[in-house]
């Protein structure tokens, strides 16, 4: 376990470094506020670290040693949330940057967590269920001191799902010799995990849509819509804003892009997927290279909801569009943002439009706790009041400031972290 550095290593110090571009934006938050020096670094640096080495016997015999992290941004309003995500490109400056994100993302909507994150080096795509599960039990095992139901709460994100938090949640309760079901959110439901959170941060995205357009004086059916990412947040949001009259001309995935200008049947473009995998193939569409040349199709809504570093200064002057709901974790970089200001573009923040999830995961987390669990309109209706509450009040904070929705949503979020540790004071 290790202390973080609060900057990256200057090699990685570019645009395309997410945790230089949260800094960036949390320091023009920060002078807003007139936040001290000494509170600046306090809360911009992760409180703890975890680097840890995952041997896993493979399905051919053969000894692998991979790579796990799990950072805890912040726990000053309580335990760390955070997802869990596989792939081959995960590394710790990303880990801290959506780590950080999380803590600001939490404190928008207002529940009791702080930030963490966490990801494990590997291509799910070239593991079994059976090395995958593996690699979940010895991270598990492995960053098992800092978890808990009261320390740190993890939950599926790219490439982990249900079946992953399943393994987890199983891992941890051995250890603790009693069935420990909240310590992970994004549980089966049968495992005591919430209606509706499958769909929660879609249904966030598309609930974000409808205050922003509100805004914009435009009507659903007069929107077409461009969507990049065709997983839980990009696929579940498309197929809601599909059904409250939107047009969604385009979607992509990592394989490519599909357009159709007179808008995609959403249903019949998700049951395709289920059934091949991808989006390539789909008959009733124009098939495109890819998720970035769809993003420059002309539209009135583009929702990112693939990953970080889409529209950056590269593709930035190409984009056509009047409302960008961010539903991936950084798509924009800080740099691109400011630009998108400038040519007018309404951009409404990753730390405000896809904090469905982790709001769903707050009520998760109490159900497991209560021990009793609520229906899906509950949990549906919950989840908008929070939503349209969290949209008005940073659009509150946007023009008290005469700032962006990005800068006016970490505005409020480190208002409310700093609040905390100005009443609890520094322990020493
Ligand atoms: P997912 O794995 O379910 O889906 C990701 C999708 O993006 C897939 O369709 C994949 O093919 C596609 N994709 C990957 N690279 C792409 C590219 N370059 N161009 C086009 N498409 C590409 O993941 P998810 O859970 O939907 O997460 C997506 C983003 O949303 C991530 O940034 C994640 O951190 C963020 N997020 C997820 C949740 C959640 O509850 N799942 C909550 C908040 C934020």
């Amino acid at each position: 376990m290790s202390q973080a550095p609060a900057v990256a290593p200057p090699s990685l110090a570019d645009e395309f470094n997410p945790f230089l571009s949260m800094a960036q934006l949390f320091n023009t938050a920060a002078d807003h506020l007139g936040l001290d020096e000494g509170l600046r670094e306090v809360l911009q640096r992760p409180d703890r670290e975890m680097t840890v080495a995952i041997p896993v016997q493979m399905d051919n015999g053969s000894l692998k040693v991979f790579t796990g992290y799990r950072v805890q941004h912040n726990f000053s309003r309580g335990p760390c949330k955070g997802g869990i995500r596989y792939a081959p490109d995960v590394n710790l400056d990303e880990v801290r940057a959506l780590a950080a994100w999380m803590t600001w993302k939490c404190a928008v909507v207002d529940v009791p967590f702080g930030g963490g994150k966490g990801g494990v080096i590997c291509d799910p795509r070239k593991l079994s269920q059976s090395e995958l599960e593996k690699i979940t039990r010895r991270y598990t095992a492995g960053i098992m001191d800092i978890l808990g139901p009261d320390r740190d709460v993890p939950a599926p994100d790219v490439n982990t799902n249900e079946q992953t938090m399943a393994w987890l949640m199983d891992t941890y309760s051995m250890h603790v010799r009693k069935t420990t079901t909240a310590i992970v959110t994004g549980k089966p439901i049968a495992l005591g995990g919430s209606h509706g959170r499958t769909e929660a941060t879609g249904r966030g995205v598309m609930l974000i849509a409808r205050e922003a357009m509100k805004k914009l004086n435009l009507r659903p059916q007069d929107a077409r819509v461009v969507v990049q990412g065709a997983g839980n947040v990009g696929g579940i949001g498309a197929m809601l804003m599909h059904r409250e009259g939107y047009k969604i001309v385009s979607i992509s995935d990592q394989y490519g892009a599909i357009y159709n200008e007179k808008g995609l049947d959403m249903p019949a473009v998700l049951a395709h997927v289920k059934k091949v995998g991808r989006l390539e193939g789909y008959k009733e569409a124009t098939a495109m290279k890819g998720g970035q040349e769809a993003l420059e199709l002309p539209c009135e809504v583009i929702v990112p909801a693939a990953t970080e570093n889409q529209i950056t200064t590269q593709n930035v002057e190409r984009i056509k569009t009047r409302l960008i709901v961010e539903g991936a974790n950084g798509p924009c970089t800080a740099k691109a943002s400011k630009i998108l200001d400038e040519k007018g573009v309404l951009v409404v923040p990753d730390i405000l439009a896809n904090a469905g999830g982790v709001t769903v995961s707050y009520f998760e987390w109490v159900q497991d706790r209560m021990g009793y669990f609520w229906s899906e309109e509950r949990v549906n209706n919950s989840l908008e009041a929070i939503m349209v509450k969290s949209f008005d009040d940073v659009a509150n904070v946007a023009q008290k400031y005469n700032v962006s929705m990005r800068i006016a949503a970490y505005i409020l979020a480190i208002d409310r972290v700093a609040t905390v540790y100005r009443l609890r004071g520094v322990f020493a």
